[in-house]
């Protein structure tokens, strides 16, 4: 058995960020930038009101209340006319451009108007409730800088600079086999048959992941087969999953034909679930051998091909949010030489973290894994005591 880290790293080594492609900013939520961004326009791009008041000369308002005489209206989206003068005022709402002449904005709060005559209740200084040209963004500053994980805010202040189109990653396009003889898709079960679970899993944690999943169906337990479908995988995905076919067993042929058609590295890890592992290359294409058991498969998932994935899409934050939790009643396990990684429901208390099991432990037992929403990752070792901290792999995060 080789370590997770050595497992990992043997991964890892082997994909690269693919190259850009530009989208257009409604596409590219969740994209990583490949270049960074310069603004060639200032935000805002106008001296204007923060606030709905009046538009005066700061000098005039000495010595409040004062009375001034309105001279006109200016709303956002007017282009500025007119000035004020001395003794003079203009109604001005937020965003609108600033007069010339005025120099600050008295809010409409502290103000009362009669006819065309507005009283000022308070003396203000220059620049008062004035927003500067470039306060949030100058011509020439990197707006965006590569490897950005791209934000509904980070779109904001894009469009806020007048960029339409934005250099990013291309998103991974990730094929998802099932491999056995077993495995019926719909309708009744026969004899010795079972439900394909793994492929609806693994295209849901792809496409959760926020990459473009590819249903590529399932393939029997035949050598020409599983040849055949991988090949055809290779040549329009950009990663491939398979699951089954990886274990000890004598039609296991997913490691075969990876072993023939690609550079391929069969993997006992020392985890549980998901100690069996094949990761090959055929051509530039990673493939993962992922394990048949449904939670070996949603397990391997999370520790090697999402990390790699991510990755490929260009982010540098490839692995899950860990944080030390509290497990209340314990998580007992027996020494075996591997890490385990137990499926658990945490919950946030005042104290932080809490960990309890989310049911049945074995690689088979699905129901358990989906109720989780972390691994708790026990050491090799009897687990923890009731109390105990452990570190604890959130889900849902990261
Ligand atoms: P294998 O590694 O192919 O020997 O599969 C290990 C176990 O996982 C066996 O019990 C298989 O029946 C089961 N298994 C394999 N593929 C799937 C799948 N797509 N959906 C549900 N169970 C599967
Ligand atoms: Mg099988």
């Amino acid at each position: 058995m080789i370590s997770l880290d050595e497992a990992r790293e043997h991964v890892l080594a082997r994909v690269a960020p693919l190259g850009p492609v530009e989208l257009v900013l409604d596409e590219a939520l969740g994209a990583v930038t490949a270049a960074e961004v310069v603004a060639t326009e200032a935000v805002p791009p106008f001296v204007n009101s923060a606030m709905d008041g009046y538009a005066v000369r700061s000098a005039d308002t000495v010595g409040a209340p004062v009375e001034l005489k309105v001279v006109g209206m200016i709303a956002a989206g007017a282009a500025p006319d007119g000035s004020v003068g001395p003794g003079e005022a203009i109604r001005i709402m937020t965003g609108a451009p600033m007069p010339g002449g005025a120099d600050a904005v008295v809010l409409v709060e502290r103000t009362r108007t009669e006819g065309d005559v507005v009283t000022i209740e308070i003396t203000v200084e220059p620049g008062t409730s004035l927003r500067g040209v470039g306060e949030d963004v100058r011509p020439g500053d990197v707006v965006v800088a590569p490897g950005t994980v791209l934000t509904p805010g980070h779109l904001g202040v894009l469009a806020s600079v007048g960029v339409e189109r934005v250099a990013v990653h291309r998103r991974p396009r990730v094929g998802v086999l099932s491999t056995g003889d077993e495995l019926v898709t719909s309708g009744p079960l026969g004899r010795g048959q079972i439900r394909d679970s793994n492929r609806p899993t693994l295209l849901a944690l792809v496409r959760e992941a926020g990459f473009e999943a590819v249903d590529l169906g399932v393939v029997g337990d035949d050598e020409a087969s599983v040849t055949t479908a991988i090949e055809q995988a290779v040549a329009s995905c950009d990663a491939v999953l398979t699951s089954g076919g990886v274990s000890m067993g004598d039609l296991d042929y997913v490691k075969v034909v990876l072993d023939r058609i690609g550079e391929m590295r069969w993997m006992q890890i020392a985890i549980k679930p998901a100690k069996p592992f094949a990761f090959g290359t055929v051509g530039e294409v990673p493939v993962f051998g992922l394990p048949g058991n449904p939670v070996s498969s949603m397990v391997s998932f999370e520790l090697f091909a999402r990390p790699a994935l991510r990755r490929m899409a260009g982010r540098s934050d490839l692995h899950r949010l860990t944080v030390p939790a509290v497990a209340p009643d314990g998580l007992r396990r027996s020494a075996d030489g591997k890490v385990h990684f137990a499926r658990v429901v945490a919950t946030q208390e005042a104290h932080g973290w809490s960990v309890r099991s989310a049911g049945g432990q074995g690689s088979h037992q699905l129901a358990a894994m989906a109720a989780a929403n972390a691994l708790a990752v026990l050491a090799d070792g009897n687990g923890v005591a009731a109390g105990d901290t452990v570190p604890t792999m959130l889900l849902g995060f990261g």
